[in-house]
């Protein structure tokens, strides 16, 4: 099965349209463009140009498409494309721009755009808040309001793209909200982001912390993106303490299906494991990793907590983390470290939380 057929409303194997599309527009194909425009007494070729426009040119009206019939554009000046508003704007001295985004209800969501000199990487939201409740995370201590729609995840990329003037090359689903709580929407965003903003599959990431069945069920999509499972501990005794829904769902259970995900994609898992001192960074724990993780086809990444006020963890110092790492690497575990940017920002993994004007 491919990602195309996940999406409601297209029979991907004729590229037809099998239900009438219902704005906002972001996240409809060519084919469902066209047979809206279609829909409106309009040619076929107006698709086209009405796919141009609203990912490329990227306007927030359709007002502004300036190719249209005057008469035509007035009567769908209000139809919604889904664009978000900028509330707020802050850039960090490494470049790291952090966005509040209104959404047309009112909510605010965030959303992080890291330059390096090669890449542009958005770390685009999947929820308002999170109802997983990890105790190291801000988004999670915030509470829960709603899953965002594709148009919503779509829309943060543009944002970015759009301010920075620049091409999007990668997108990490690691902002606000659990992604596989939200399958069929980040689903949908995948598929448009891949075919309609034109992102590599390779170059997206999505991370979880585990729902039960959902690794599982998203591996058949034989997605060609990379999946990142945070884990932060080397037992399940530790990981029930940091994470509450891990109680309900053992490491044992979360490891194989990771496991299948790797047999059915032929792809490998990121481990995600923030480095909490005095908590998880034992050269013991390390090595109690490596063992679980033997003969698994993975790459750790290592995250030095970032602070938050709402929990008094504290980041190692990096003679501990350098430890932790020789010993992952002794036991031939693929192992980085991440340092987060954005930091005096307050946007970095785990520092992003929702809120309503
Ligand atoms: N809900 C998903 C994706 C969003 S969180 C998940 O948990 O994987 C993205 C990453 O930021 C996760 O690996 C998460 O554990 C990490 N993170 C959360 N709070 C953090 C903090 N205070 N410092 C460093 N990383 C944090
Ligand atoms: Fe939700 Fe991820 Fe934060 Fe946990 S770490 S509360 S799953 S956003």
């Amino acid at each position: 099965m491919s990602v195309r057929s996940a999406l409601p409303g297209v029979d991907c194997s004729t590229n037809k349209v099998s239900a009438p599309l219902t704005p906002p527009l972001l996240g409809a194909s060519l084919a469902e463009l066209t047979a809206w425009v279609q829909q409106q007494g309009q040619p076929a070729y107006r698709g086209k140009q009405l796919h141009e426009w609203i990912y490329h040119k990227q306007v927030r009206s359709l007002a502004e498409i300036s190719v249209f019939p005057k008469q035509w554009r007035a009567e769908i000046a209000n139809t919604a494309i889904g664009r978000s508003t900028i509330h707020y704007r802050c850039v960090a001295g490494d470049g790291t721009v952090k966005y509040l985004l209104r959404l047309a209800d009112g909510y605010i969501i965030e959303t992080v755009g890291i330059p390096t000199p090669k890449r542009l990487t958005v770390c685009v939201s999947t929820q308002v808040g999170c109802p997983m409740g990890c105790d190291f995370c801000a988004t999670g201590k915030g509470g829960y309001k709603r899953n965002l729609g594709r148009h919503e995840i779509i829309d943060q990329v543009l944002t970015v793209q759009q301010d920075f003037q620049q091409r999007v090359s990668h997108v990490v689903f690691m902002g606000m909200g659990e992604p596989l709580l939200n399958t069929d929407n980040v689903l949908g965003a995948i598929k448009s982001l891949n075919q309609d903003v034109g992102i590599g599959q390779r170059c997206i990431t999505v991370s979880t912390v585990g729902i039960r069945d959902r690794i599982r069920k998203f591996a058949q999509y034989q997605l060609q993106v990379t999946l990142a499972v945070s884990l932060h501990a080397p037992n399940q005794s530790l990981r029930e303490k940091l994470i509450p829904s891990a109680r309900s769902y053992p490491l044992e259970l979360l490891l194989a299906e990771c496991r299948e995900y790797v047999e059915l994609t032929g792809r490998r898992v990121t481990f995600e494991y923030i480095l909490l001192a005095g908590v998880n960074d034992f050269p013991e724990q390390a090595a109690e990793l490596a063992q679980r993780l033997r003969r698994f086809q993975s790459h750790v990444n290592l995250i030095p907590y970032n602070p938050i006020s709402e929990a008094d963890y504290k980041r190692p110092w990096s003679d501990r983390i350098a430890a932790f790492v020789k010993v992952l690497k002794q036991n031939h575990i693929a192992v980085s470290v991440r340092y987060s940017r954005g930091l005096e920002a307050n946007a970095a993994c785990g520092q992003l939380r929702a809120s309503k004007e």
